[in-house]
């Protein structure tokens, strides 16, 4: 029994028709395990920006600083692109990220046994199925680094400047070698130490945590090796740990060998409550409104908030056992759709899901 606040960015796009589905099935759990789920709806990114004029008003980063987590949906679309970098949408995420210090992103890429036929790799190569956890560095590196333009050799220029400091790239070499040992003990670290410099720190730093984890593998892979690995051998993975940029790049790789982007979940954790929980993809604003989007990656978002922010494991598995099921049972969103499935809308799937608990 328990009472859990949730912060509820529905954003734009399609993220109001995926987390209406996911606060479905929180209905669901709450009732069938007796905790009590209290939703507060925030507004941030294109939404917040026609109602409020900026992408993250400071009475909804208050109200996700105030919750036990925060499920967001997406942000961002074709509306609000013509904006000034600053002030579009996106800058939502990065303002919450960095004020509720999310240093790691938990990006799992699962290809499940029933969606082998949506993988665009050969069966040889992915086998029936593959289980890799990226994790993801979050507040440090380029994205965050210094910017800006200035007169270079060619005339005006433009830069970004990737950071990493010795205390960042511990914390987060540290949290992939756990998130290793409670799986295979494989952990690849994912650099460009040939090249940039702060690679070459990133691998000392992870040599010397490895000392403390001797039961864990370590391999250290270039990023462009990395990229083609993923595609060539994918099964070779275990956890990946990156930079916020190599990150951001390879997992979108790993999420579209699993068949469908739509299918994968993300966690964004600090070092305390309130986490971060977030579909992997986007608004995909050339679907929104047309009950077409596939739930699925925003549901699973839920399990690991379950998981890893309330420490509710009965009720991750059976968000993920009755995911499971419906897609066992053939039903299929359009983006997951093959011959001789059962073609569903968003509600339609998270319906389904609703009724196998
Ligand atoms: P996208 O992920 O929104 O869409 C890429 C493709 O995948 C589209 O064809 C889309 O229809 C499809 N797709 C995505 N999610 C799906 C789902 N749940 N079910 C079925 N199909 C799905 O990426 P994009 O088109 O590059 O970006 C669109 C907007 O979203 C942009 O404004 C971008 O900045 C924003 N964006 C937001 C986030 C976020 O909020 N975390 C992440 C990425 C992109």
């Amino acid at each position: 029994m328990g009472e859990y606040k949730i912060a509820v960015v529905a954003g734009d796009g399609i993220g109001p028709e995926i987390t209406a589905e996911a606060l479905k099935v929180l209905e669901v759990v709450g009732e069938k395990f007796g905790h009590k789920f209290i939703f507060d709806e925030v507004y941030a990114g294109g939404a917040a920006i026609d109602k409020f004029g900026e992408a993250l008003p400071e009475e909804s980063l208050n109200k996700c600083k105030c919750s036990d987590a925060v499920l967001l949906g997406a942000v961002g679309g074709p509306k609000w692109d013509n904006m000034e970098g600053s002030k579009r949408p996106e800058r939502a995420l990065l303002g919450i990220r960095e004020n509720l210090g999310l240093y790691v992103n938990l990006r799992p890429a699962i290809m499940h046994k029933a969606l082998a036929d949506a993988c665009p790799l050969k069966k040889e190569i992915t086998g029936d199925s593959f289980d890799i956890m990226v994790v993801r560095e979050l507040t440090g590196g380029i994205y965050f680094g210094e910017r800006g333009y200035r007169e270079g050799k060619y005339g005006n220029e433009a830069f970004d400047v990737e950071t990493y400091s010795e205390y960042e790239i511990e914390r987060i070499a540290r949290f992939a070698f756990d998130a290793a040992m409670k799986r295979n003990k494989n952990l690849t670290s994912v650099d460009k130490a040939n090249v940039l410099e702060s690679s070459r720190l990133w691998r000392k730093i992870v040599n010397n945590v490895a000392e403390e984890y001797p039961e864990v593998t370590l391999t250290h892979m270039y990023v462009d090796n990395a990229a083609m690995q993923l595609v060539r051998n994918p099964r070779q993975f275990d956890v990946i740990v990156t930079s916020n940029m190599f990150g951001d790049i390879l997992s979108d790789e790993a999420s579209q060998i699993t068949g469908s982007i739509g299918m994968l979940p993300s966690a964004s954790m600090g070092k305390a409550n309130p986490g971060m929980y977030e579909p992997i993809h986007g608004s995909a604003p050339d679907i929104a409104g047309e009950n077409k989007a596939n739930p699925i990656a925003t549901i699973l978002s839920v399990a690991m908030m379950m998981r890893y922010s309330f420490s509710l494991t009965k009720e991750a598995e059976a968000i993920e056992a009755a995911v499971t099921k419906v897609l066992d049972k053939g039903l299929r969103t359009p983006d997951i759709m093959s011959e001789g499935m059962t073609l569903v809308g968003t509600k339609e799937m998270g319906d389904a899901i609703c009724a196998e608990f």
